[in-house]
């Protein structure tokens, strides 16, 4: 009895601990110390369990091969984390958003099978929760595994005709055989809940495969909500207020981000849900550009006197930022010019990079200052009145095609209006198109140069030059 209530007291602090956690998540300067409050309060819940859960009046069995799990997935998870990339981080979250949705898939069958070894008379609501869990769960986890395959590059964006046709169709059986399992019929119901479950899973892989373009930020947002959402269903099924508070707050984080991000690309949710986007016609191949105007080099001496005698700079920095991992110069290069009386902002698109923040935690980390960190929607007034722009390693997030092109698959996301500036200049390595795979007019145009080359090696060079500018 004691146990009982002493383990409800640390799910409650727990799950404080989440809700702290995860406001503090929301601030760059404040999320190292959310994300530790919420572990502790995480580690806090898994050993209550472990050691305080009672059932009839018993602890937990099989004590060895938790402690062996736990054992396994902490040092997995210690050196992966360690290990990763920066530009690998994406990647990773995809990947262990999926080992959630396949943590949710396994409780639901798991629990089916305990269920289903009696009569399922009665068990209505129960098989209902269940059902619901190892749909969602399974459909985040092969999801979130085609994400991480398109995301490190393994992986195509692949349509076929009447693929949306197909989504729903699979949808609508998926659902319709859920329903005979939990009313009953006379097929076995074990046959068709592993129905339902591969349905589920080969739904996850046709829902995000086609997904191309540059829409892929709202899928990770959505898939994460997805995991969120199947975890709280394993609350509900274990009558567990932690799994279901934590669960219910990553889906409803979740499912905001999402909205952000749907308001980010200019997606309507709907196309999200029917796997119906990113499909319009790709413009032409990078390489082949039917654009008017000419490439025009700019080397790093020339860039240094135009940012030098600069009023005001705005730097865009985009995916080839983190490629190169040239925050720290960049943020050397915006003390340098600063010293020199020049304003330096940074122009933060919503899905620049491969994940959602991913410029703030990049710029974070070499220390710039947060207030410096100007969001889309206030920084593109202010392009008419900047003397230079300097694009670092972004693409599509700068590209004109979304506000000109209608064949275009970025057409409709809003983008940084960096043509409004006096001069714009771009440093990446070669013409290759971004993310999108579509080629930029921006680059053709009369105010635009191109810095080419490495975007730590360009960066050094310029800050150097600058500096013997005196
Ligand atoms: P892009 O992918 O459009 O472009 C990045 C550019 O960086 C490339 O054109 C590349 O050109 C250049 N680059 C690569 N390496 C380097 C380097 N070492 N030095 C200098 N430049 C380099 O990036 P954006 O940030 O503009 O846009 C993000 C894209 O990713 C969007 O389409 C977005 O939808 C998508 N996306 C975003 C996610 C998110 O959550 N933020 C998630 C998944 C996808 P080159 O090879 O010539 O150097």
């Amino acid at each position: 009895m004691i146990a009982t209530s002493l383990l409800q007291i640390i799910y409650l602090i727990a799950s404080v601990t989440f809700i702290v956690g995860l406001k503090f998540l929301g601030n760059p300067a404040t999320a190292r110390k959310g994300n530790l409050i919420a572990a502790f309060g995480m580690t806090l819940a898994i050993f209550g369990t472990i050691f305080l859960y009672q059932k009839d009046g018993e602890n937990l069995h099989n004590l060895p091969w938790i402690f062996a799990g736990l054992a396994v997935g902490t040092i997995l998870g210690f050196f992966a984390a360690k290990k990763v990339q920066m530009t690998a981080m994406p990647e990773m979250v995809s990947l262990f958003n999926g080992m959630g949705g396949a943590c949710a898939m396994l409780i639901s069958i798991i629990e089916f099978q305990h269920l289903s070894s009696g009569s399922l008379v009665g068990q209505e609501a129960t098989v209902l929760i269940i059902l619901v869990g190892m749909i969602i769960g399974s459909v985040s986890f092969s999801g979130s595994m085609v994400a991480w395959g398109k995301l490190s590059g393994n992986v195509k964006d692949k349509s076929f005709g009447k693929q949306q046709f197909i989504n729903i169709g699979l949808l609508v059986v998926i659902l319709a055989l859920a329903y005979f399992t939990i009313m009953g019929t006379n097929a076995d119901p074990s046959m068709l809940f592993y129905a339902v479950l591969t349905l589920s899973l080969l739904y996850g892989i046709l829902f995000v495969l086609p997904i191309g373009g540059a829409d892929m930020p709202v899928v990770i947002s959505l898939l994460n909500s997805f995991t969120g959402v199947a975890a709280a269903c394993g609350g509900f099924i274990y009558d567990n207020k932690v799994m279901l508070v934590g669960g219910i707050l990553v889906g409803s984080a979740g499912t905001l981000l999402t909205i952000v991000m749907c308001k980010a690309m200019n997606r309507s949710l709907l196309n999200v849900l029917i796997g119906n986007f990113g499909g319009g016609a790709k413009g032409e191949a990078a390489g082949s550009s039917t654009f008017e105007g000419s490439i025009k080099e700019v080397n790093a001496s020339d860039a240094a006197i135009l940012m030098r005698y600069a009023k005001k700079v705005i730097i865009v920095p985009g995916y080839g930022l983190a490629v190169a991992q040239a925050q720290h110069v960049v943020h050397d290069l915006e003390l340098l010019l600063e010293s020199e009386g020049v304003e330096v902002k940074y122009a933060i698109h919503p899905v620049a990079g491969r994940m959602p923040g991913h410029m703030n935690v990049l710029l974070a980390e070499s220390n710039v200052s947060y207030d410096k960190l100007v969001e889309m929607e206030e920084i593109n007034p202010e392009f008419n009145s900047t003397d230079v722009v300097l694009v670092v390693g972004a693409n599509d997030v700068v590209n004109p095609a979304a506000k000109t092109d209608p064949n275009s698959p970025i057409y409709g996301m809003p983008i940084l209006d960096v043509e409004n500036a006096a001069n714009v200049i771009v440093n990446k390595r070669s013409m290759k198109a971004g993310y999108a795979g579509i080629e930029n007019e921006l680059f053709y145009k009369p105010k635009t140069s191109m810095l080419f080359g490495d975007a730590k090696k360009a960066l050094t060079e310029l800050v150097n030059e600058i500096k013997a500018l005196g």
